[in-house]
């Protein structure tokens, strides 16, 4: 090759590493400012595809911190899924163990010879994956990114390997992150938000609310008699019982809406651009989804119904939303006086 051409192809390369380089520092900032989980996941998808030139990218992550499983995120792009088919790896699943030692990604090829092909693994394959890379820190996986094919239908370059186990390790400082602050806000029983993050959020929100002019309503939620229900059945019921209860609560809360436990039996949900008459309705369909809640143990059929308050935002109210829920305490003290099993508005 000729010495001024080989200058320029050197030259060329440079500057790619030198863009590449600062693409990197880029997706550093944006992805660990992203702190809440499913706009992470999103932002890694959008990330990898930009990156990598490819339309196919899925990501199995830990549905919460404590889960043993990794699941392919709901959130996908460009792959076929088949409904009937579990997409799921085990903490311990060969695969699992074998990409938390060397930091290289995989194609199918590679991990044919490597990994046995059972279940789990036939299912990754039949999304027909070109590359398959772990998200890691330190030695710890904490996700795994499936990448199709490249636009140009190219195989992945030694380069572009690097490239992205570059970006999958940003990927997972961002995740370990988004776990940590999870970790710390959430209620190990219920699986539902802290009070004193819900606090944090409320005041976010209603900033949010108030610039828009959105309406807001919180709901506070009490268990009847619960103390007669822990006295007569025992505590760990009492426990099962209330996992039950948030269950039904997180069923009836739309992502961006927050329900939190706010203390031993007692539940705070906040409905974003939400105004009473709805809260309300919500507020009764979570009352009677739990009056017909079946609960059965140690084969006897128990049932139980909670009180709720409710109460929407209204001038004058201070902005860190403690008014508000005073309110809705308020309403939820005349739903127990008006014989409980009910919803009360605040007035
Ligand atoms: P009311 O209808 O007026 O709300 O009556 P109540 O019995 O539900 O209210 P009270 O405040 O007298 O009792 C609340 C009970 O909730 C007392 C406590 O044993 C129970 N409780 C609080 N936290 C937990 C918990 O984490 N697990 C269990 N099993 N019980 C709990
Ligand atoms: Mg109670
Ligand atoms: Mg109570």
């Amino acid at each position: 090759m000729p010495k001024i051409k080989k200058q320029t192809t050197r030259d060329a390369s440079r500057e790619k590493e030198i863009y590449d380089l600062k693409q990197l520092l880029e997706i550093s900032k944006s992805l660990t400012s992203v702190i809440d989980f499913s706009t992470l996941i999103e932002a890694i998808l959008y990330t990898c595809m930009g990156q990598m030139k490819t339309l196919g990218v899925a990501i199995f992550t830990k549905k919460n911190f404590d889960a043993a499983t990794f699941q392919l995120n709901r959130n996908y792009c460009g792959f076929e899924l088949d409904e009937n088919v579990d997409y799921t790896f085990q903490d311990d699943h060969p695969l699992i163990q074998f990409m938390s030692r060397p930091n290289a990604c995989y194609t199918v090829a590679d991990l044919q010879e490597i990994v046995p092909t059972d279940g789990p693994m036939k299912a990754l394959y039949s999304l027909e994956p070109s590359l398959i890379v772990p998200l890691k820190t330190k030695n710890h996986i904490n996700g795994l990114l499936v990448l199709g094919e490249q636009i140009t239908s190219e195989p992945y370059s030694a380069y572009e390997k690097e490239h992205i186990l570059n970006i999958a390790s940003l990927a997972s400082i961002a995740i370990s992150n988004a776990a940590l602050l999870e970790m710390s806000t959430t209620d190990l029983m219920t699986h539902l938000k802290l009070k004193h993050y819900f606090y944090t959020v409320l005041m976010e929100k209603l900033e949010f609310s108030l610039e828009h002019k959105f309406p807001l309503s919180v709901l506070m939620i009490d268990i009847d008699f619960f103390k007669r229900f822990n006295d007569t059945y025992g505590h760990s019921c009492g426990d099962t019982v209330l996992q039950m209860v948030a269950n039904v609560i997180q069923q009836n809360t739309r992502s961006q809406d927050m329900a939190a436990r706010y203390g031993g039996e007692e539940f705070v949900v906040m409905l974003c651009e939400t105004a009473a008459d709805s809260a309300k309705k919500i507020a009764e369909r979570i009352r009677s989804s739990i009056e017909n809640l079946d609960i059965l143990y140690e084969g006897m059929h128990l049932n139980l119904t909670v009180s709720i308050g409710v109460a929407e935002y209204s001038p004058g109210m201070d902005k860190s939303g403690r008014q508000l829920v005073d309110r809705a305490d308020k309403a939820l003290y005349d739903a127990k006086q008006s014989g409980r099993n009910a919803v009360c508005l605040s007035k």
